[in-house]
């Protein structure tokens, strides 16, 4: 007998959308059929109405981690175990956060600390990009080969510092010719690049010039963290890609100069992929304004209407591959902290809206297919970081990751519509249509706005599939 039925609903699967039964035995999916041809289950779920569409994969968080804006006191991000919470609530059954390498860790000690961390703490799956930080000894790099071989296969950069110097910050930046032999490194080897782009010339010479100017208060953000610096950085990482043959994977692209970039590159073939954050789909420079308006910030800074549309236009259409948040979850006060551009609080808390706010503002209002929807949430974060097809699909294998969205829904996002620290961005939104139900291989984590089971999530080996890395596949 079956262990789990879902029917009557509608399915997106990657064969595309259609009132399908979905049958699930042990973990993973068994079958999806026409309604009414599966045998019996032991439990049956009635979809009708829903939209059950594959577990959210959120590609970019930051939990537990060293929040290096107030450098003076030593302060973390909420761990797996409070955000993970809103991942069940919000539809997101697997999300990649990160394992820093600095001078002085190697790779493999630093991923095993970060994996001890998350084991028995997270209510959803997971698993982490290795980030390069600094001035790594070039040794470290001969480590790359055998941590993709461990299932770590992306590699995180940042090509600026994101903040002004002081002396109690580590730098995060590393060269661009370490990036090259990274590059090198992962291209021989089954892996990708997660870019952090920015110019460190153009963001840290402004941090200098708008200190001596004066002009610290947040509104400056986006002239300091600005498109220019984008372009350049998006441009010029692109260039080192074409010279080695790496995949790159461009983290929370900003501005329509970063879209562009990224188009141009697919358009001649090259396996280069955009990530935004619904938060940047969502908000604008005038948002910093607001009384507060730093609780919307987020590296490397909001933008324009005109950015945002290209944004909209790569979701929609092509270009834009996945959408995450870069969570960073903190309380309202200590994302309020700060009081000027440079020591504002980074990050967002917005993992758990990420599903309910791109189904709101992509399918309701913008006509994004529910195909669309499932790529940019799910799939495409998926295959890019090489979880494909356990994770991201409706299919027969795929683990049973299974989210059930209520379109009838319509309300107002208040706080008690969120389950971690004590905001949300969203609050005030008007949404049609969010996750009621939330089902991690074969087992009911969400349902009837309750919390159920424990933190069960499981650390998922990743393997890219050499297409991805060849071409712009998704
Ligand atoms: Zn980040």
């Amino acid at each position: 007998m079956l262990d789990l039925l879902i029917g009557g609903g509608q399915a997106v699967t990657p064969d595309g959308v259609g009132q399908w039964d979905i049958a699930v035995e042990g973990e993973r999916i068994a079958a999806v059929a026409l309604p009414g041809t599966l045998p019996a289950a032991g439990r049956t779920i009635d979809a009708t109405g829903k939209i059950v569409v594959p577990g959210g994969v959120e590609p970019h968080t930051h939990l537990a981690h060293l929040i290096t804006m107030h450098p003076e006191e030593k302060l973390y991000t909420l761990g797996p175990e409070e955000d993970t919470r809103g991942m069940a609530f919000g539809g997101t059954t697997t999300h990649v956060d990160f394992c820093f390498v600095r001078p002085g860790l190697d790779l493999p000690a630093a991923v095993e600390q970060r994996v001890f961390r998350w084991r028995g703490s997270s209510h959803v799956d997971y698993s982490f990009h290795v980030a390069l930080l600094g001035a790594l000894p070039l040794k470290a790099f001969d480590q790359i080969p055998e941590v993709i071989q461990q299932g770590f296969p992306s590699f995180k950069v940042f090509t600026a510092d994101i903040l002004p110097p002081h002396p109690k910050r580590p730098a995060s930046r590393i060269d661009f010719g370490r990036i090259q032999l990274a590059m090198e490194k992962v291209a021989a080897h089954g892996g990708i690049m997660a870019v952090h782009a920015e110019d460190h010339d153009i963001v840290q010479f402004l941090y200098e010039k708008f200190r001596e100017e004066g002009r610290l208060e947040g509104s400056n953000l986006p002239l300091i963290h600005n498109k220019l610096s984008e372009l350049l950085s998006f441009r010029r990482t692109i260039q080192l890609a074409a010279a080695t043959g790496a995949a790159v994977y461009f983290v929370h692209t900003s501005a329509r100069e970063g879209v562009e970039a990224v188009a141009e590159a697919r358009a001649r073939g090259m396996p280069v992929y955009a990530e935004t954050l619904h938060h940047y789909a969502s908000f604008t420079a005038e948002d910093y304004k607001s009384p507060r308006g730093f609780c919307y910030h987020t590296y490397p800074s909001l933008k324009f209407p005109e950015d945002q549309a290209a944004l909209w236009d790569g979701l929609l259409r092509d270009g834009v591959s996945t959408t995450a948040t870069d969570e960073y979850p903190t309380s309202l006060e200590l994302k309020l902290r700060g009081k000027t551009v440079e020591d504002v609080t980074g990050g967002n808390l917005g993992a758990e809206a990420r599903m309910g706010i791109v189904f709101t503002e992509g399918v309701v209002k913008r006509g994004m297919s529910l195909e669309r929807f499932a790529q940019v949430t799910a799939s495409n974060a998926a295959r890019i970081l090489g979880l494909y097809p356990r994770k991201g699909a409706i299919a027969p294998g795929s683990d049973a990751d299974l989210v059930l969205i209520d379109p009838a829904i319509r309300k107002r996002l208040a706080r008690e519509d969120f389950h971690v620290s004590d905001y949300s961005p969203w609050e005030g939104w008007e949404v049609s249509g969010w996750p009621v139900t939330t089902i991690l291989r074969g087992k009911v984590i969400v349902e009837g706005q309750r919390l159920l089971g424990a933190t069960d999530g499981q650390l998922i080996p990743r393997r890219i599939d050499p297409v991805v890395l060849r071409r712009p596949v998704c």
